[in-house]
C-alpha cells in the first residue's frame, strides 16, 4: 500500500480509501493527532457516543507502530503484575488487570462487530530461552491464576516440541487468550468502523504545533483544527509537537523479517501450533506465521537510535539461531519502527493543561493496550473518568535530556544485553 513503509503488512493491505489532507479551518468536539490504535480506538468510541471528530493523521492510517508491529496481542502489561501490586496495592491491581483484559475482548469484539479482516488467531507461547527460566514461567502462571486466569498450560521441551519447532528452547508457558493478527489490517478496518461512524479523518496533514488549554488547537502546514477537546496519539512518532511528553518517552527501534511463503509443511516444520511467540529475554525476539505462512520474525532492539546498514544481516542470525530449518528461506522483507517506552514500562496517560488528554509508551505491548488507552480516554472526556484516573495513577520521570539521552539508554541495553547471556 502506497504511503507505508515497505513492509509485508503494507504489501498484503485490504484496501482502503485515501483520505484528504486538512485545508483550512475546521471546528470539531474532539481532534485526534494520531491514526494509530490509540488514536483510532478513541475517534471510533468517541463518535459512537455522539461526539464530532477530527483526526490527523501524518501520513497514512497505520503509518507508524500500530501498522508496523509483531502483530502480538499480549496479556497484561511489559512489567507484569507484581510490580503494578507494589504501586497501586492488591485491590487497584485488581482493576488495571481487568483493563488489560478487556483490551484483549475490544479487540475481538471490534473484529467481530466491524467485520475486520485481519486473520485474528488465538494462542500464545512464552519460551524458556535457559532452563532456569522455568521456573519464572511457573511463577508467571501461578501469578495468572490468581488474577483466575487458568487458560494457560506449562510445557516442558518435549511438549513444546508439539508447537513449536526449535533448538533453541526449553519449554514454555502456554496461553490461550493471547493471539496474533495482522495489526496493519486491523487499523484500517478500525478506520473504516471511525469514518462510518463519521469521524473525519485526514492524511498526509502532519500537525506542526498545537494549543493546549482550554480551547485547543492543532495547526498543520494548511490547515487548523479547533476543538473543545484534544486527544495527543502520536506515540514514539508526536517527537517535540509536545515537550513534555516527548520527555517522558524515548523511542527504540525495534526490526521486522518476513521470508518467502513457506507452505504448510514449512509452517509444520516450524511453528505447527500457529502461536504467537516470544521469548523470556529482556530485549525479546518474537515472532509468528503470518496467514500465508511467511515467517514474520522480530527483534534485536536498537537504543542507539543508529539504523543497521543491512537489515536482513541484521537480524538473519537472531532467525537462524531459532529456526536453522530456514537457512535456505528467501528473505522478502524487512522494516523497521519505533516503540515507545517509559522509563518505568508502564503505559502514560494522563491529561496536559486545560483539554489536551494523551496516552503512550506502552513499551513494546501496545497492540492490545493502545486500543483500551483510547477507549478510557474517550470515556473520560465522555465524563467517566474513574478508569482513567486508575491508569494515570502510574507517573513517570522524564527520560535524562539533552546529549545524555541516547548514550544512557544505549549503556543501560548492554546492561541488559549482559543480564540475557548471564542469568
Ligand atoms: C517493530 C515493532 C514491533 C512491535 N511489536 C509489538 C507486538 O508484537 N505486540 C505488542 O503488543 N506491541 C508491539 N509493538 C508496540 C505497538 O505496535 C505500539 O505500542 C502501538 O501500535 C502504539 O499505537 P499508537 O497508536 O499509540 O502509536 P502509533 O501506531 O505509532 O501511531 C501514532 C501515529 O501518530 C502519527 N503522528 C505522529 N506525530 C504526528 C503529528 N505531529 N501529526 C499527525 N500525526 C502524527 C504517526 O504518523 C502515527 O501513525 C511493536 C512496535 C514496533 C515498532
Amino acid at each position: 500500500m502506497h504511503g507505508h513503509t515497505d513492509s509485508w503488512y503494507a504489501a498484503s493491505a485490504n484496501p482502503a480509501p485515501a483520505h484528504p489532507r486538512l485545508e483550512g479551518e475546521v471546528a470539531t468536539d474532539v481532534c485526534v493527532v494520531g491514526g494509530g490504535f490509540t488514536g483510532l480506538s478513541a475517534a471510533l468510541h468517541l463518535a459512537e457516543r455522539g461526539y464530532d471528530v477530527v483526526l490527523l493523521e501524518a501520513e497514512r492510517i497505520g503509518w507508524g507502530a500500530s501498522g508496523r508491529n509483531g502483530g502480538q496481542i499480549c496479556t497484561g502489561f511489559s512489567k507484569g503484575m507484581e510490580a503494578v501490586e507494589a504501586h497501586v496495592g492488591m485491590e487497584a491491581a485488581r482493576a488495571c488487570w481487568a483493563v488489560t483484559e478487556e483490551a484483549k475482548a475490544l479487540i475481538r469484539e471490534r473484529v467481530e462487530r466491524h467485520n475486520i479482516d485481519c486473520g485474528l488467531k488465538w494462542g500464545y507461547l512464552h519460551a524458556a530461552t535457559k532452563p532456569s527460566r522455568m521456573e519464572g514461567l511457573k511463577r508467571d502462571q501461578e501469578s495468572l491464576a490468581r488474577y483466575g486466569y487458568e487458560d494457560t498450560k506449562l510445557l516442558d521441551r518435549f511438549a513444546l516440541m508439539e508447537r513449536l519447532k526449535s533448538p533453541a528452547y526449553h519449554g514454555a508457558l502456554w496461553e490461550g487468550g493471547a493471539g496474533h493478527f495482522h495489526p496493519l489490517n486491523y487499523a484500517l478496518g478500525l478506520a473504516d468502523a471511525a469514518a462510518a461512524a463519521g469521524v473525519r479523518i485526514f492524511e498526509r496533514s502532519p500537525v506542526e504545533r498545537v494549543a493546549t488549554g482550554p480551547q485547543p488547537a492543532a495547526y498543520t502546514a494548511e490547515g487548523t483544527v479547533r476543538a473543545k477537546h484534544m486527544v495527543l496519539a502520536g506515540n514514539a512518532y508526536l517527537g517535540p509537537v509536545s515537550r513534555p511528553l516527548y520527555r517522558r518517552i524515548m523511542p527504540v527501534a525495534s526490526y521486522v523479517l518476513a521470508t518467502e511463503p513457506l507452505g504448510e509443511d514449512g509452517a509444520r516444520a516450524t511453528i505447527p501450533g500457529d502461536d504467537a511467540v516470544s521469548d523470556t529475554n529482556f530485549i525479546v525476539d518474537y515472532f509468528r506465521l503470518s496467514e500465508d505462512k511467511r515467517m514474520l520474525f522480530g527483534g534485536r532492539a536498537s537504543y542507539s537510535q543508529i539504523r543497521p546498514r543491512d537489515l536482513f544481516a541484521f537480524i538473519r542470525p537472531r532467525l537462524l539461531e531459532i529456526f536453522p530449518q530456514l537457512a535456505d528461506a528467501r528473505l522478502d522483507y524487512c522494516w523497521e519502527g519505533n516503540i515507545g517506552i517509559t522509563v518505568d514500562r508502564m503505559p502514560d496517560i494522563g491529561r496536559l493543561d486545560g483539554e489536551v488528554w494523551y496516552a503512550q509508551g506502552y513499551s513494546g505491548q501496545g497492540v492490545a493496550l493502545a486500543g483500551m488507552y483510547g477507549k478510557l480516554i474517550a470515556e473520560a472526556i465522555a465524563g467517566h473518568a474513574e478508569r482513567f484516573d486508575l491508569m494515570a495513577r502510574f507517573r513517570h520521570p522524564p527520560f535524562p535530556g539533552g546529549k545524555l539521552r541516547t548514550p544512557l539508554l544505549a549503556l543501560g541495553m548492554l546492561w541488559y544485553r549482559l543480564r540475557d547471556a548471564l542469568s
